[in-house]
């Protein structure tokens, strides 16, 4: 079990890479946790080393509805009792479990919805367990826990609910999937948006802040944020700059695209082709928006 002390009272429990994410805990006039996607049996072991357990939970919040970040809010939630928040557009999704699949492009239609759901309860079991949101936060709201005040960033393009949690006192980001991994920024759903994910990037660079927590990195702590950010946008361009050759070099349709992984290192799974071909697809819009290649009878070429 690892984690950091971020400042008094603002912790983080490192949970780390994919299916796993890291769980910001905020010990103060309640107990407060933020994306449970860390190990339970770490996030139990961090809460006793600080003479507290999981039954003191008082409230999860989820920055969006991706599983690796809910997977364990309704476990805590029948332990503890705890109220669950999440933001107006993550709301909804998590009361209704089948409202969330087709969120994220796996409607009942999509061939690969039961490999999907299959890793979703191997890697991420208890994020599709059915519960309750008791608490829809709204753009830009705040919440006071004595001396810790915590703000909501809407950030969408990752997802449309996505959002970063401003810990105003002592003056840190929780960027979540804004997460500054090497892999670069995800959009792998057909509702995510590049226009968006960049905007919101944007954002967050110009916060004021004293440092960034990623959900991801197991070095969570990141204080020259703003260079790794621009760093970070880079690959959205690099990434377009290698699906516009493969289409120069005379791929014309998805598959002739996605035959050479641009975006994963290797795609030996279905779940992750996919993934990969809705980002694809959304560079190959962009590309079109850009007027550099055009889409004829369902050939993509150049103009
Ligand atoms: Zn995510």
């Amino acid at each position: 079990m690892t984690f950091y002390k971020i400042a008094e009272g603002v912790f983080v429990v490192i949970g780390g890479s994919f299916p796993k994410c890291n769980t910001v805990v905020i010990i103060a006039d309640e107990v407060v946790v933020i994306d449970p996607g860390c190990s339970v049996e770490d996030l139990r072991g961090f809460l006793m080393a600080q003479d507290l357990d999981l039954r003191k939970i008082d409230t999860v919040i989820l920055s969006h509805i991706h599983p690796d970040h809910i997977t364990h809010t309704m476990r805590l939630n029948r332990l503890s009792g705890c109220r669950i928040a999440a933001n107006e557009i993550t709301a909804p999704l998590f009361n209704e479990k089948e409202e969330m699949k087709k969120f994220l492009g796996f409607h009942k239609g999509n061939p690969v919805r039961k490999l999907w759901e299959q890793l979703v309860n191997e890697r991420m079991y208890g994020a599709f367990d059915e519960g309750r949101v008791d608490e829809v936060l709204k753009k830009g709201d705040t919440f006071g826990l004595g001396d810790i005040t915590l703000k909501t960033l809407h950030t969408p393009g990752h997802l449309p609910d996505h959002m970063c949690i401003e810990i105003v006192e002592p003056n840190i980001i929780f960027a979540s999937d804004l997460d500054l991994t090497e892999f670069g920024p995800y959009y792998g759903h057909p509702n995510s948006s590049i226009r968006d994910f960049k905007m919101s990037i944007k954002k967050v660079q110009h916060g004021e802040y004293d440092g960034l927590i990623s959900g991801h990195l197991r070095d969570p702590l990141i204080v020259d944020y703003k260079t790794r950010l621009a760093a970070y946008a880079r690959q959205i361009r690099i990434r377009e700059d290698l699906v516009l050759s493969a289409i120069l070099e005379g791929a014309n349709t998805m598959p002739e695209i996605t035959a050479n992984p641009i975006i994963y290192p290797s795609l030996t799974n279905p779940v992750f082709l996919q993934f990969e071909t809705w980002m694809i697809e959304h560079h190959v819009s962009s590309l079109i928006d850009r007027g550099l290649v055009e889409e004829d009878k369902g050939k993509i070429k150049e103009i």
